[in-house]
């Protein structure tokens, strides 16, 4: 004999009933069986709305009321054909519903509704679908569980009595018919009669004691998703079916807010050694979940995650805690006798303080009832008033083979520590099969993220990357993204996902990943943004292993960067302004990236792909120090350089370098070397050279009046130059030399001047917008080390970003 219980989802639609009569019909085949049935899906919630409609003396209540009406005929109108069951089964449900119409006036009526109403009235959605299941499936037996399943009132709840529960239920069913039709959830006490119920959840209950007092083969829940899972599935997409759980692991978990099962059904099927199946009824041919005594081992280290938002910490701290004895039993008796359960204490050694979790609605009466408990100890200073911390919420991981791994604690900590979550409070049950901890209420969602990630998950690695700027290089980022996505995934175990995009305009977001193929639409069709309004959002999302790509000019993108780093958000800023400004706010966000253990990284500042500044980070990190760099950091001016010919006079080479997209869309600011200067101090910082700025000495080629000028005017003019230009290049061309735009750094000082080079200096032969870098060092003194390429260009730079995600991935 087998129960099999179908929750709210699986009685909740004409789809799922038909699926239920399949699944039953065919296990009946095999062996009787008892259905234990839940109210249709979401009726129970329903059913107190209206009731709280009532007693307000709001009218709306006979239009919730109507609606349920409704919803019950149109399901048997739909499933029910043969016209006599049809009409019985309208009978009985209409005088069901007759009644309960009357409760509800009742309430509109006096405006009164005790908790024996409620429960009275909470007991039709059970009464009703219960009805329409078993006229459904032919041949089957309708039974009122209220008859065996009985309650008594114990610290102000309905509590089962189980022994004469179990010897009614063995009554009842003495004689097994083949299909027997129970309602859930509800039940009657056994001194007063009245009917009551085991709580919300409570059919899973039903079906658990009923399938413990007669000893059944299994226990089946049928339910709206796979089985039981790693975590809720509605919040970690990702989370995946366990296969077989321990009763202790599903005990705990369900516990901690895994809704798949009621916690308190656990126990009777365990005592009795019955396999609980938890299974699909929208997919039965899913093999689901097997909870027995001994689970199989499935080598992970944790078994499942499972959490509870809206809980409240409550610190019950003074000096006269120590070594006190009895302190600890006053507490958990106070809040007993108050009816407040404890779902978590954490003390520590020093024993002067106790934490204990409570739900956020049991928080003000449970510090009411302790301070009036140490009324005496508060007044004469001994202990301190109680302390409430609500908003939190409280997570668990468990798992039977924590027992045997070392340094799961470590991981646990370790994972939230670098995704910026702090733990408020945390405890670990000798049986070393949970570890729970609290946490703000905000990051509850990108905890359960994070561990669900590196504790399952780790076969792939997640970074979510936030795309700021979808001009040239942003957009060859987002194409070498989605060109590199399937590749990485399969190669590198790792995953790319894009959960945020912004042009100078306008920002979309999507924490499943953005679909890359049409995001430009998508960012059309979104609302206008800006720098603050993309920090909220980002902020907002809190999600785990943020990146935040920059690949903007913008000054007031990259003023965001302080606070994304403090939010445990990496920077990958293909963007030069922030690691050119002045050097404490560019010291300052390496230091926070440091202390929030993610990456401020922008090697593309300098020489775009060219891996310049990662080269000079390595060598320092092996000991070694930079003394020299000298570097043509220009692919503008170099490009102007080389273009300049007899024929081709100087005032064209600059304009050929904007129409061919190598110069700024000013070209004054490369003419001027400000970009170079930029870039020199960038360099000169990350050899370990405090520079600013101002510090570089600029030898220029140009004469000064010719950046105060208009844009305008400057082009006019510009060809007065020529001649003079002209004169110095035939010069050199005489002397075999060529010039280059060379940035120096030389121990500590740096500069940046039009040089002229001869055909042995590793400069002469650069060719178009090429960048060259030679650093000497105290191990490369003698022959400094030579990086040179393409120092410009969407594609290469864009690159250079994609190679510094890598960079992150890889910690
Ligand atoms: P029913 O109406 O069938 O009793 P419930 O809503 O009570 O269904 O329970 C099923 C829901 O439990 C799932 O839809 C899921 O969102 C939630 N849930 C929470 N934690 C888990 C978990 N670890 N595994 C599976 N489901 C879970
Ligand atoms: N219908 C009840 C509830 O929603 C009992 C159950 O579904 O298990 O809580
Ligand atoms: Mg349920």
């Amino acid at each position: 004999m087998k129960v099999l219980k179908f929750g709210g989802t699986s009685v909740g639609s004409v789809k799922s009933i038909l699926s239920l009569k399949k699944i039953v019909e065919k296990e009946a085949r095999q062996q009787p069986v008892i259905v234990v049935v839940s109210a249709l899906g979401g009726m129970t919630d329903k059913l107190l709305y209206t009731a709280q409609l009532a007693l307000n003396g709001d009218q709306g209540w006979k239009t919730e009321f109507d609606a349920m009406v409704d919803r019950h005929h149109k399901m048997i109108d739909t499933i029910i054909s043969d016209p006599s069951s049809r009409e019985n089964l309208f009978n009985t449900v209409d005088s069901l519903l007759d009644q309960l119409k009357s409760i509800y006036f009742g309430v509109f009526l006096i405006h009164d509704l005790s908790e024996k109403t409620q429960d009275a009235i909470v007991s039709y959605g059970e009464r009703l679908s219960s009805n329409i299941v078993a006229t459904l499936i032919k041949g089957t037996k309708w039974f009122d569980s209220r008859d065996f399943i009985k309650t008594e009132r114990v610290n102000d709840k309905h509590t089962l009595d189980s022994e004469l529960t179990y010897k009614l239920v063995k009554k009842a069913f003495a004689d097994l018919p083949r299909v027997s039709l129970v309602p859930g959830f509800i039940s009657r006490d056994k001194t007063t009669e009245r009917t009551t119920n085991l709580g919300r959840g409570g059919s899973d209950y039903t079906a658990a004691i009923i399938a413990a007092a007669l000893n059944a083969e299994c226990l089946e829940i049928w339910t709206d998703v796979d089985g039981f899972m790693t975590a809720d599935p509605k919040v970690i997409k990702t989370a995946y079916t366990i296969n077989e759980l321990s009763y202790i692991e599903a005990m705990e978990l369900c516990n901690f807010g895994a809704k798949v099962i009621y916690p308190p059904t656990i126990y009777p099927v365990c005592v009795k050694n019955i396999p609980i199946k938890v299974k699909n009824t929208f997919n039965p041919d899913n093999s689901g979940t097997v909870i027995k005594q001994k689970a199989e081992n499935d080598r992970k280290p944790i078994r499942g995650i499972s959490s509870i938002s809206g809980t409240t910490l409550i610190t019950v701290t003074g000096l006269s805690m120590v070594g006190v004895r009895g302190v600890n039993r006053r507490i958990f008796t106070t809040l007993a006798d108050n009816g407040i359960s404890v779902f978590m204490v954490s003390q520590a050694s020093s024993e002067n303080s106790t934490s204990i979790g409570v739900r956020d609605q049991d928080a003000k009466r449970a510090v009411e009832v302790l301070n009036k408990e140490y009324e005496k100890e508060i007044e004469t200073g001994a202990m301190f008033p109680m302390h409430a911390e609500s908003n939190l919420a409280t997570i668990a991981i468990v798992g039977e083979n924590m027992k045997h791994t070392p340094g799961i604690a470590g991981k646990l900590f370790g994972t939230l520590g670098r995704s910026g979550v702090s733990v408020i409070a945390c405890a670990q049950g000798a049986s070393e099969t949970n570890i729970s901890f609290v946490v703000e209420g905000q990051s509850l969602r990108k905890s359960l993220n994070v561990l669900h990630d590196s504790f399952f998950l780790s076969e792939y690695k997640v970074l979510n990357l936030f795309i700021c700027g979808v001009g040239t290089v942003g957009g060859k980022l987002l194409e070498q993204i989605k060109s590199q996505y399937e590749e990485l995934k399969e190669r590198s175990r790792l995953k790319l996902n894009v959960v945020g995009i912004a042009s100078s305009k306008k920002a979309i977001f999507n924490r499943d990943g953005i679909d890359l193929n049409h995001y430009h639409e998508l960012l059309e069709e979104s609302e206008p943004s800006n720098a603050e309004k993309l920090k909220t959002s980002i902020l907002g999302m809190n999600i785990f292993n943020s990146v935040f790509v920059d690949c903007t000019a913008s000054k007031d993108i990259a003023s965001l960067y302080q606070d994304l780093l403090e939010h445990n958000i990496s920077i990958i800023a293909a963007n030069k302004i922030a690691a050119s400004s002045e050097y404490e706010n560019y010291a300052q966000l390496k230091q926070t990236a440091l202390q929030r253990g993610v990456l401020f990284r922008f090697e593309t500042n300098v020489g775009a792909g060219l891996p310049i500044i990662g080269t000079i980070n390595d060598l320092k990190h092996s000991g070694d120090k930079i003394l020299k760099i000298e570097a043509v950091l220009s692919g503008t001016l170099n490009f102007i350089f080389n273009e300049l010919s007899a024929k081709v006079p100087f005032s064209e080479t600059v304009r050929r370098a904007k129409e061919q997209g190598y110069s700024e869309p000013d070209p004054r600011i490369d003419l001027s070397g400000t970009d170079v200067v930029r870039k020199l101090v960038i360099l000169s910082r990350e050899a370990g050279y405090r520079v600013e700025l101002s510090d570089v000495k600029k030898e220029l080629f140009i004469p000064s009046d010719f950046f105060n000028s208009t844009e305008e005017e400057f082009w006019k003019n510009l060809p007065s130059l020529d001649e003079s230009f002209e004169q110095k290049r035939k010069e050199l061309e005489a002397q075999g030399k060529k010039w280059r735009f060379v940035a120096t750094l030389d121990h500590g000082e740096t500069q940046v001047a039009l040089k002229a080079v001869d055909h042995n200096h590793p400069f002469y032969n650069l060719e178009g917008s090429n960048n060259i870098v030679l650093l000497t060092t105290e191990r490369y003194k003698e022959y400094p080390m030579q990086i040179q390429g393409y120092g410009a260009g969407a594609s290469v730079t864009a690159a250079g970003v994609f190679a510094n995600i890598m960079s992150i991935a890889n910690i």
